[in-house]
């Protein structure tokens, strides 16, 4: 059964400028376990239509449905992961990966139960007391994606989630995510412009097209992924 339908979207942004199309007429059913990146130019509309997943922001016409029901805004059901990491610099890396459990009201020790096992899957374990700024952006990184699992989300929604990381460092993170995808089967939607990990994270490809905002190709790729 389809998780989530992505029905006639379309996004208009008005400006002094006049009027910009980002997204037009997308249409996008993800099965349950499906591993999605949606690849494209910068500008071609795919933070655009995370961005509406995530109930951040309002398509212009069409309609999104999650299991069925409209999405209306943000919540626990979907978990995001930015390009920037925006982690709470004043919390711990244990209190950010706890915060969405203390916002559902679950006891402390409970709380600290669950994220102790996403941080162990992370590779994070000892660094549960480490503030934000003491880590490298790879760590800030697997903080923040054990943050998004710790809510046992629908759909993991991921914006270039490892663009602002090394190479060496991209590829252990695509690994990691791979693992745990695997592992969880847990279904995510990944925005990247890089084909190559396109390709290599993907269990279906979606290929955006600049101008006007729009899907292009939609393919399946068989596992397990080659890494070249
Ligand atoms: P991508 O994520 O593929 O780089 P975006 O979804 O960020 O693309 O942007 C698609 C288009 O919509 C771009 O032309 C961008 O400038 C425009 N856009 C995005 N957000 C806004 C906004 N809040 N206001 C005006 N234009 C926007
Ligand atoms: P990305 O890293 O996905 O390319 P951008 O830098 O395009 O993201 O956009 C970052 C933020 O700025 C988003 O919230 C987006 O909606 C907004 N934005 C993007 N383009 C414009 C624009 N032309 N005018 C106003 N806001 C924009």
């Amino acid at each position: 059964a389809n998780l989530l339908n992505v029905r006639g979207v379309s996004r208009r942004f008005q400006s002094s400028h006049g009027e910009t199309l980002a997204l037009q007429a997308t249409d996008l059913d993800v099965a349950e376990n499906d591993f999605i990146t949606i690849l494209g130019p910068s500008g071609c509309g795919k933070s655009t239509l995370l961005r509406i997943v995530a109930g951040l922001d309002r398509q212009s016409t069409g309609e999104v449905l999650l299991d069925g029901a409209r999405i209306e805004g943000p919540g626990a059901d979907r978990g995001m992961v930015f390009q920037s990491y925006t982690l709470f610099p004043w919390l711990t890396v244990q209190d950010n990966v706890c915060f969405g459990l203390r916002e559902r009201g679950l006891p402390r020790a409970r709380q600290l139960e669950i994220a102790a096992g996403f941080i162990h899957k992370v590779g994070l374990k000892g660094f549960e007391r480490h503030f934000p700024k003491q880590l490298s952006g790879g760590m800030q990184q697997r903080t923040a994606l054990a943050r998004a699992l710790a809510n046992q989300p629908r759909m993991l929604l991921m914006d270039e989630p490892f663009g602002a990381l090394d190479h060496q460092t991209r590829e252990l993170m695509q690994e990691l995510l791979l693992g745990i995808w695997e592992a969880e089967r847990t279904t995510v939607l990944f925005v990247t412009h890089d084909i190559d990990e396109a390709v290599f994270m993907g269990s279906r490809v979606v290929v955006m097209s600049a101008r006007p905002g729009r899907i292009k190709l939609d393919r399946s790729v068989p596992l397990p992924h080659p890494r070249h």
